[in-house]
Parts: C-alpha cells; sequence; structure tokens
C-alpha cells in the first residue's frame, strides 16, 4: 500500500473517532484535502482514493491543476484572496474560505453576478488578533455579515477560523471554542444570503481538537501529502493508534 493510503486511512480513523467523542459521526465532518504544492500525479491518487473537496491557498496553483483532473471534483480557496483575482476564483471555487472584508465581498458579487452564479464563502475570523494573518475581527464580524447580506451573488455559509501555529494540539483549543461560540451567537442572525452552516477549523496539527470542539470542515494538507517543501523535515508519522500497533505483536 502507498504511503498516500496508509495517511489517507488514519486520517480518517482520528477523524471518525473525534467525531465520535463529540457526539457526532464522522459524516459530519468534510475532510478537505489540501493540495498546495502536491503534484497532479499524487491528487489523482487521492481522488482515485474516492476524496472529492480539494483546498488550494493560490487562485493560480487551482487554475493550473483543476483542468488536469476530472470535473466531478470540488475547489475550496482556503488562502487570502486578492481582488484582482475574484474574476477566476468565482469561476472556478465551490466555496471561498477567506472572505473577510466587504470590498472583497462586493468584488465577488460583481465579478458572480456577471458569471451569472452566486459563490459561496465562509467568514474568515481573526480570533487570535495574529497581526501577521487576515481574518476580521471577531467584534467585527456582526456588522460585516449585515453589509454582506446585500450581495445577493455571495452566499455566507459560514466561519473559517484557524489557531496560532503551536507543536501542541491543545493550544488551539481555547480559540476553536471562541469559534464555535461566535458561530452559534452568529447563528441567531437573521439576513438573507447568511447562513451559518459550516464550521471551517482544524489543519493537520489541530484537527482532532477542532472535530471536538464542532467543526464541520478540517483543511488537512501535511498528514495527508507529506510535509510541504522548504518547511521544516517532520517526520509524517500520523499518531494512529492501530498503525502504532497497540495490542499488537512486535517483531
Ligand atoms: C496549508 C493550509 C492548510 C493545511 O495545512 P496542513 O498543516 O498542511 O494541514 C489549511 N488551511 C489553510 C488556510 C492553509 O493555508
Amino acid at each position: 500500500m502507498s504511503s498516500f493510503l496508509d495517511d489517507l486511512t488514519c486520517v480518517q480513523e482520528r477523524i471518525s473517532k473525534a467525531a465520535a467523542r463529540s457526539g457526532r459521526s464522522e459524516h459530519d465532518v468534510r475532510l478537505i484535502a489540501v493540495t498546495k504544492t502536491v503534484d497532479v500525479p499524487l491528487i489523482r491518487e487521492a481522488i482515485a482514493a474516492g476524496l472529492t473537496e480539494f483546498g488550494e491557498n493560490r487562485v493560480q496553483e487551482a487554475m493550473a491543476k483543476a483542468p488536469l483532473l476530472p470535473p466531478h471534483i470540488t475547489w475550496h480557496l482556503v488562502g487570502t484572496l486578492q481582488r484582482n483575482k475574484a474574476r477566476h476564483a468565482v469561476s472556478l471555487f465551490s466555496m471561498v474560505h477567506s472572505l473577510d472584508s466587504v470590498e472583497l465581498a462586493r468584488e465577488l458579487d460583481r465579478r458572480a453576478a456577471m458569471a451569472g452564479l452566486t459563490i459561496d464563502a465562509l467568514m474568515q475570523v481573526n480570533v487570535a488578533r495574529e497581526p501577521q494573518k487576515s481574518g476580521a475581527e471577531p467584534e467585527a464580524v456582526g456588522a460585516l455579515l449585515n453589509e454582506i447580506s446585500g450581495f445577493a451573488n455571495v452566499c455566507v455559509r459560514g466561519l473559517m477560523v484557524m489557531a496560532p501555529y503551536s507543536a501542541d494540539p491543545e493550544a488551539a483549543r481555547p480559540w476553536f471554542r471562541l469559534g464555535r461560540q461566535l458561530f452559534s451567537d452568529l447563528a441567531r442572525l437573521s439576513l438573507p444570503n447568511v447562513r451559518m452552516e459550516q464550521l471551517s477549523m482544524g489543519m493537520s496539527g489541530d484537527f482532532e481538537v477542532a472535530i471536538e470542539e464542532g467543526a464541520t470542515m478540517v483543511r488537512i494538507g501535511s498528514a495527508l501529502f507529506g510535509q510541504r517543501p522548504g518547511r521544516a523535515d517532520a517526520d509524517r508519522d500520523c499518531n494512529c493508534s492501530t498503525h502504532k500497533g497497540e495490542g499488537e505483536a512486535h517483531f
């Protein structure tokens, strides 16, 4: 078995166990396989294994890969979107996870209307107020949604949240909890074109904690495809109990 299939099995198992711990089923958590820097042949392997939802952080890179891959898969934009790429973004991505301003919503709305479609988006919230990260300030989200609800061709489907980088997944828990709280509070708003359905949070280092705290989508790259070039060469072992051979004979 290829190492990709091993890693996929392991990630899926961890997702379903974390979902069970939060009283949910694995079917309540969507796996977005993040394929930035991943080559097309490996993406094909992921598609052959049954994955259908893929994430990229650059419009250009997704545009280069998408035509080489089957049309039944869907693409999520997980990285920052520059307004001058909105035209390409609306035609390629089924969901933009990085909406964080009225200006970007206006441009997405305009481009989506021109293309005769609507674009689903998640509001990215900078829960930890990290200066290097994009995302709306938590207390600004309500007012932003109020304005964005006037754009008929942008449908806000929920929130995207990132925890600050840490080697300890537990460090992410308070930030995910804050994201979940905001999500629940905003769900009480009644605005056109805004529905709090999806909570996108959790990456390779912290997705189990994110699921325990209520994530409905996890965005996973390196735990599936290995470390990306240019990053510290951590081993790609995925802490899967079945692979560690609990109770199995060791030779
Ligand atoms: C790269 C990226 C991911 C996946 O990161 P991994 O740690 O490799 O799982 C998820 N979300 C966003 C926004 C990303 O840019």
